[in-house]
């Protein structure tokens, strides 16, 4: 998985961090993504834009948090 510059999806307005890219059908937070609109990368929404519990796993799989 690219931690660096995850692949983003837009489900029903909110941008959420996927794990595989397009083929995934759900979210890293959980939510399945049933409302695909758009795919982008997280560098290019912006943290602010994307979904915070979708940050905050893939703050946990980098294995540096910042507590
Ligand atoms: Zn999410």
């Amino acid at each position: 998985m690219d931690t660096i510059n995850p692949v983003v999806m837009l489900n029903a307005g909110v941008w959420h961090i996927v794990e595989s890219g397009r083929v995934s059908d759900v979210a890293l937070c959980g939510l399945p993504l049933r409302q695909r609109r758009a795919h982008s990368r997280l560098h290019t929404i912006g943290r602010e834009h994307v979904c915070p519990d979708c940050l905050r796993v893939l703050e946990e799989e980098e294995g540096h948090g910042e507590h």
